[in-house]
């Protein structure tokens, strides 16, 4: 074997595991595992979870609150990125992108799904950034690309520039509807989204109601049904289906799961660019609980990390899963598994990961995390002890807390 960890605590189960790696994947899985292995964990009796998945960011708008400062609400934070875009290079692009992916890995973050801005200002050099990128850590983390059009598709008349930018390698196509100048308008950029994207086959992965006054959800679901996009669509953000009647709101989330429409959640982001609305000041985030409930693929994402939409943002699942379990009212023991699972095998999902797990077959990306239960790992925002990614230890955190007198 090339690597085995012992003592390893899996989701589910009472009693440690061992687990054994072979070329990349996980070979076995037992209570104990006599072979020995070239390399060996203990993992003491904590967590191990398959690799953290990131199903929500803007690599292209990272670190820009340094040369921007933050925005006093959404209207102010997307006309800062658009002004801070006419001065947008490649170079510029790349290097702040590559400064925070080193985060994610620090966190046992090992895929991740950018959007990417591809507008008029910024055409597409923003995204060559990123397919360098993509390039350049390849065996430490996988990068999915969003072509987003930040600006519009119908005002910007945009669709070539999105077809140029699938065929250059964004490999899934992002949408805004209300960056339109008319809710008409916004329905005819869903319906030239599901062209463009039927026509290179590609997933869609939507903004839809960020501002709770806007109603977009129910177009674009039923042309996930109409198109046969049922498990290849996502839905961001969904902020307004908290403002909607009960009764109208769980109409909806029979469509989404009717649809199999993914939804991905932005605590952290989302409840920052609400700061400005009137009291009472809404929470950032869809109806979280009641889509776990319908059995929806639901999860978070981070979204921004440190520009005019977010002044911090760290790529840190477990501290994540602990503040939307407040936002969110997931704060019963029943509620923990799905926290745990949002930023790994739900977000996964979004991603339509092959491989992905901890079953034997997988692909050997996990985390050895700091914790041996689920309260204990979200109490903490517990850190990975280990990331391995490709059957390898990219990373060990070795944190020793030393008392410098003794407890009474
Ligand atoms: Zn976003």
């Amino acid at each position: 074997m090339d690597l085995i960890v012992r003592n390893a605590r899996l989701l589910g189960l009472s009693s440690t595991v061992d687990i054994a790696v072979k070329d990349g994947k996980i070979a076995k899985v037992s209570t104990s595992i006599d072979e020995k292995a070239e390399s060996e964990i203990d993992a003491r009796g904590n967590l191990v979870l398959p690799s953290f998945v990131e199903p929500h960011v803007h690599l292209d708008k990272a670190l820009l609150a340094l040369v921007t400062g933050e925005a006093k609400s959404l209207a102010e934070a997307r006309e800062k990125v658009k002004q801070a875009k006419t001065k947008f290079t490649k170079d510029d692009v790349r290097k702040r992108a590559e400064s925070v992916l080193q985060w994610c890995l620090e966190n046992g973050v090992t895929f991740v799904r950018t959007h990417v801005d591809v507008d008029s200002i910024v055409r597409t050099k923003s995204l060559e950034a990123l397919l360098e990128l993509k390039t350049k850590f390849k065996g430490l983390l996988e990068l999915d690309i969003v072509a987003f059009p930040q600006e519009g598709v119908v005002k910007e008349d945009a669709k070539e520039l999105l077809i140029h930018a699938l065929e250059q390698g964004a490999n899934v196509l992002g949408g805004l509807p209300e960056a339109e100048l008319t809710r008409e308008d916004g329905i005819t950029q869903i319906e030239l989204l599901f062209e463009i994207a039927k026509s290179k086959n590609v997933d869609l992965d939507v903004h839809l109601d960020v501002s709770p006054y806007t109603n977009f959800v129910e177009q674009y679901v039923s042309h996930v049904i109409k198109q046969g996009y049922q498990g290849r669509a996502t839905a961001d953000h969904l902020i307004a289906l908290s403002y909607y009647s009960n009764s109208y709101a769980s109409r909806v989330i029979q469509l989404l799961k009717q649809a199999q429409v993914n939804v991905v959640s932005n605590p952290c982001t989302s409840i920052t660019v609400g700061a400005s609305d009137p009291p009472p000041i809404g929470r950032g985030i869809t109806r979280v609980k009641e889509l776990l409930d319908s059995g929806v693929n639901v999860c978070f994402g981070l979204d921004n990390v440190v520009d005019p939409y977010n002044p911090f943002g760290d790529f840190d699942p477990l501290r994540n899963a602990w503040l939307l379990s407040y936002l969110g009212q997931l704060n019963r023991e029943k509620d923990f598994e799905a926290l745990v699972k949002m930023p790994t095998y739900f977000a996964a999902r979004v991603l339509r990961l092959n491989g992905y797990g901890l079953d034997v077959g997988c692909n050997a990306d996990f985390n050895v995390i700091d914790a041996k239960d689920l309260r204990e790992a979200l109490r903490k925002g517990a850190k990975p002890k280990f990331v391995v990614k490709q059957g390898k230890i990219i990373l060990e955190r070795n944190t020793e807390l030393i008392w410098h007198r003794s407890l009474p």
